[in-house]
C-alpha cells in the first residue's frame, strides 16, 4: 500500500497498542476524515500508538502500518458506517481480548444490533475527545457520551456534536475514494429536509467552516498533494462554496466536490468545476417524477437535473451519473416509468449517463422510518414488485443506451432488517445463522408507540417527525 503518513510512530514496550478498525474497504476509511483525526488524536498521546486495519487488507487481521496482529492491541476503535459491515465484525472480534469501542453513523442509527459484539459505544462526533474516551475505557468507566453496551437502550443518550472551529492539518495521503487527496471537510450536517435521509437528524445542526480557515489549512497542503477533496453531505451548500473553489484553483488545486445538488448548480459554479478538473457530476434526483420527489423532499426539480445537465455538457462534462430509488408508497408504474423519461432527456446533453437504482431503505430518525421496506403493507408483495420494477428498469435504460447498476433487493432488505433489528439480530450475526427471510417482520410498517432507537437523543422532536410522516402521507394517498 503506497501511501504518505506523517504519523507514523513506533512502538515501544510499554505502550498502549491502540487499533483503529475499518470493517470495510482501504478506499473508504482513508476517504473519511473522521478516522484520520482519530488516528492523529491517538498518535498524539503520549504512551500510545495507533495502528489501522482494513477489512481488504489482511481481513482486518494484522495492521496497514506494522502486520502487527489485532489481538496484541488493548483497545480497538471501529467506525461503522454500513449495516452491511456487521457480518465482518463478528469475524474480527472473534478472537480479541481487549476493549472494543464502536462508533459511527451505525451506532448514531441503532446500536442494539451491535451489542453482541462491543464493549462500549460512543454517540456522537468524538473530535478532541479521544483522550477522555481512552481513560474511560482504561478505567471502566462511562462518559456523557461513551456508554457500555451492558447498559445500552436503558436511558436516554445525548449525541455529542463538535465545534468546527480547527481542521485535521497534518493527513496521511492514500489513494481513497477521491484518488489521491488532501480531503478538506466544508461542514457538517444538511440544511436540507430529504425525508428519507439520516443526515438532516443525526447530524444536526447545519454547521459550515469559515473559507479563511479552509484556505490556511489547504496553504499547508499545497506542499503534499496537488488535489483537494472537498468534503460535506452537501458540498454545494456551503454559502461561500464559489468563492473556496475560485480560491483553491487559484492556488493551483485540482477539486474535487464529494457532492453536488442539481439546484446549486449555476454558469458559475459549473465554468470552476470544470476549471478545477472535475471530468463528471453525479445528481440525485432520487425519484423520476415530480409526485414521488415531493414525498422526498429533496427539493430538486426536472428543469434543476436538465439545466445542471446541459451546463454540464456546455462545460466539457461529459459525463453524468443519476440516483434513483424505488420502493416508494402508493409508487405507480408511471413514477417507475419516469426514472426511464428522466434519464433519456438526461442523455440528450451528454454522451455518458449512467443510473444507479437502489431501494429505499426507511432509516430511523427519519420521517420516513415507519413505512415498510418495498412501499406495500404486505411485505412479500413488497419485495416482488421491488424485483419487477428492478428489472423493468434495467431493461428499459439499456435499451436507451443508459448503462444502470441496480442494487440488490435482498441487500437492502437486509440493510433494512439491520438498521431496525434489535439484540436477536446480533445474536444471530454471531452465530452465523442470519438469514434476511428468517426476519422479514422487521420489513413491515412499524405501528408501535416506542421505537427501538428512540433511547438515542439526536436533539429532534419525535411528534413533529411523525406530524411530517403524516404530511407526507397525505401527498401520495
Ligand atoms: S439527501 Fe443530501 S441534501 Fe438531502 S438532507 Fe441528506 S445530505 Fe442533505
Amino acid at each position: 500500500m503506497r501511501e504518505f503518513n506523517p504519523f507514523a510512530k513506533r512502538w515501544m514496550k510499554g505502550d498502549r497498542r491502540v487499533a483503529l478498525v475499518y470493517p470495510n474497504r482501504y478506499v473508504g476509511g482513508i476517504a473519511n476524515i473522521g478516522l484520520q483525526q482519530i488516528y492523529a488524536e491517538v498518535n498524539a498521546i503520549e504512551g500510545c500508538v495507533c495502528e489501522r486495519f482494513y477489512w481488504d487488507v489482511f481481513e482486518c487481521k494484522r495492521s496497514i502500518e506494522t502486520g502487527t496482529p489485532l489481538n496484541e492491541f488493548d483497545i480497538a476503535f471501529f467506525s461503522i458506517q454500513y449495516e452491511e459491515d456487521y457480518f465482518r465484525i463478528a469475524e474480527i472480534v472473534k478472537n480479541f481480548k481487549g476493549v472494543k469501542v464502536a462508533g459511527g453513523p451505525c451506532v448514531m442509527e441503532n446500536p442494539l444490533p451491535l451489542v453482541e459484539f462491543f464493549d462500549y459505544f460512543y454517540f456522537g462526533e468524538v473530535d478532541d475527545e479521544v483522550p477522555e474516551v481512552i481513560s474511560a475505557c482504561e478505567s471502566g468507566s462511562e462518559t456523557e457520551h461513551l456508554k457500555k453496551a451492558e447498559n445500552i437502550g436503558e436511558e436516554r443518550v445525548k449525541v455529542r456534536r463538535a465545534e468546527l472551529n480547527t481542521h485535521l492539518q497534518t493527513q496521511i495521503i492514500g489513494e481513497g475514494a477521491y484518488g489521491k487527496c488532501y480531503l478538506l471537510e466544508v461542514g457538517r450536517g444538511c440544511k436540507r429536509a430529504c425525508s428519507f435521509c439520516m443526515v438532516r437528524q443525526i447530524y444536526a445542526p447545519c454547521r459550515w467552516r469559515e473559507v479563511e480557515l479552509l484556505l490556511s489549512v489547504a496553504e499547508e497542503a499545497k506542499k503534499f498533494v496537488s488535489k483537494i477533496a472537498l468534503v460535506a453531505p452537501s458540498v454545494t451548500d456551503h454559502p461561500e462554496i464559489k468563492e473556496l473553489i475560485a480560491s483553491l484553483v487559484e492556488m493551483g488545486f485540482l477539486v474535487s466536490p464529494s457532492s453536488i445538488r442539481a439546484d446549486t448548480i449555476d454558469e458559475e459554479l459549473m465554468q470552476l468545476l470544470s476549471k478545477s478538473g472535475v471530468e463528471s457530476i453525479t445528481i440525485a434526483p432520487e425519484a423520476g417524477s415530480e409526485r414521488m420527489r415531493k414525498l422526498l423532499r429533496k427539493g430538486i426539480d426536472e428543469e434543476d437535473v436538465l439545466n445542471a445537465s446541459q451546463l454540464a455538457s456546455q462545460h466539457g462534462i461529459r459525463k453524468v451519473k443519476l440516483y434513483f430509488m424505488i420502493g416508494l408508497p402508493k409508487e405507480s408504474e408511471e413514477d417507475v416509468s419516469a426514472i426511464v423519461e428522466l434519464s433519456k432527456q438526461v442523455k440528450r446533453f451528454v454522451p455518458r449517463v449512467t443510473v444507479s437504482i437502489n431501494p429505499l431503505v426507511p432509516k430511523p430518525h427519519t420521517p420516513l422510518q415507519w413505512l415498510p421496506f418495498g412501499g406495500k403493507d404486505d411485505v412479500k408483495e413488497g419485495l416482488a414488485s421491488l424485483k419487477k420494477k428492478m428489472s423493468f428498469l434495467k431493461k428499459e435504460l439499456l435499451k436507451a443506451g443508459i448503462s444502470v447498476s441496480v442494487g440488490s433487493v435482498d441487500e437492502f432488505a437486509t440493510q433494512a432488517i439491520l438498521s431496525r433489528g434489535g439484540r436477536k439480530i446480533g445474536r444471530a450475526i454471531a452465530m452465523n445463522s442470519f438469514k434476511f427471510k428468517d426476519y422479514i417482520d422487521y420489513l413491515g410498517r412499524i405501528d408501535e408507540e416506542e421505537l427501538p432507537w428512540d433511547f438515542i437523543d439526536h436533539g429532534y422532536s419525535k411528534k413533529r417527525l411523525a406530524k411530517e410522516y403524516e404530511r407526507l402521507m397525505s401527498l401520495v394517498r
